[in-house]
């Protein structure tokens, strides 16, 4: 049986893997990030309410207008940014899709893509699927911070793009003004795209601020800006995802997400606009909601001989686990914690191509209260 060359430089998620671990061995899923609490019931009736008003047909492709334009004013509200929700924005099947089709939309097979180590797991099969070719800058641990000398020698006449995940999974790390204008005098000067990956936006601790790069001066026309509701909004099964990109990259992506998705569904479009338009008075309570839950994992893990960073903002910790003498790699550490003491993280080489990841486990803490309580009172219960 012939497979195509392409499928065989990833696996499968082992994200989602730990979950299937998790369910297998009763343990507590700090490992893949989705809430395990209600979504806020003002999106939930919303969706009852578009289903029940016989919104049950394919939207328009690039999305319905009402979400479309719910994200044109929120945009304008939150970042100072004037988008046209007809030309400028699409509606896709989660940051995931959004990702994709970007990546199908701007690279052609042989392109350099450079991309920051720790990073989100979806970006190699991204790169895959789209023929690109990563090139890695390291985010160096505990602060996660880079060297602009080494950004530099990372950029060259073959880069087509660089993808910058701010707030950013696994890391927790907000990108500062200065590093984005870092990263952008790069993309101007070797006319080179920015991909954003700004999915974790309202999920910030500790004054840190989420600074779109499409906001940067000269940035707007080279950024391709992806987002979307699952996290902020607690609804990572419903897939609305977005990008907001200027009209020629737009229509490009419009093209690719067509022929992946069609669209994402349709009622749940409805709801998420719904959402949109009432989200100001709603990231306050969301972000006081997430600072408790980080509280409450990261004392726990401290407490249990983990050194751990504290994120400013997205909801996961890279524990590095060196200090528990554990005889093994962080995939035997994973599948220990998942299988003898009942709290699954991800191993912390699926974060990273080297050994780096091998010092790290990574959990989330985008879990109810109960949930962290228990699996705080787990791992104190020793491993
Ligand atoms: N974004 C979430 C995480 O990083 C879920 C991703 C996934 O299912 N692969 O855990």
């Amino acid at each position: 049986m012939h497979i195509a060359q392409r499928t065989s430089v990833f696996s499968e998620s082992v994200i989602r893997e730990m979950t299937r671990l998790a369910m297998l061995h009763g343990a507590m899923n700090l490992a893949q990030g989705y809430p395990d609490f209600p979504a806020p019931d003002f999106i939930k009736q919303a969706a009852i309410d578009a289903i029940n008003a016989d919104i049950n047909q394919y939207a328009i492709t690039w999305g319905s207008p009402r979400l479309r334009q719910a994200i044109a004013a929120k945009t304008k509200r939150s970042y100072g940014l004037d988008l046209d929700p007809d030309r400028e924005i699409t509606v896709t099947c989660g940051a995931t899709e959004a990702m994709m089709a970007a990546m199908l939309a701007v690279v052609e097979p042989g392109d350099e893509v450079i991309v920051f180590e720790p990073f989100y797991e979806n970006y190699v099969p991204d790169a895959a699927m789209s023929g690109a070719k990563l090139v890695f800058v390291t985010l160096h641990a505990p602060g996660f911070g880079f060297d602009p000398d080494e950004l530099r020698r990372a950029f060259s006449s073959k880069t087509r793009a660089i993808i910058v995940n701010t707030p950013n999974n696994p890391a927790g790390k907000v990108f500062t003004r200065a590093e984005l204008e870092q990263i952008a005098a790069l993309c101007q000067e070797f006319d080179a795209l920015c991909i954003t990956d700004e999915i974790y936006e309202h999920i910030l601790y500790d004054n840190h601020v989420h600074v779109p790069m499409a906001t940067l001066p000269g940035m707007y026309d080279r950024t391709i800006t992806i987002s979307g509701l699952s996290k902020t909004f607690s609804v990572t099964g419903w897939r609305l995802g977005y990008i907001l990109a200027p009209a020629e990259l737009t229509n490009a992506v419009r093209k690719v997400h067509d022929f992946l998705t069609v669209g994402a569904p349709a009622p749940l479009q409805e709801a998420g606009a719904v959402a949109i338009e009432q989200g100001d008075s709603y990231y306050p309570e969301l972000r006081a909601m997430y600072e408790r839950k980080r509280g409450l994992l990261l004392s726990a893990l401290r407490e249990s001989g983990f050194s751990c960073h504290s994120p400013q903002g997205a909801y996961y910790i890279m524990a590095g686990f060196e200090g528990l003498a554990f005889k093994g790699d962080d995939v035997a550490f994973a599948r220990h914690l998942t299988e003898k003491v009942g709290v699954a993280p991800v191993p912390g080489s699926s974060f990273y191509r080297g050994a780096e990841g091998s010092r790290f486990v990574r959990f989330t803490f985008s879990k109810s209260e109960e949930t962290l309580a228990e699996a705080a009172r787990r791992l104190a219960a020793g491993w």
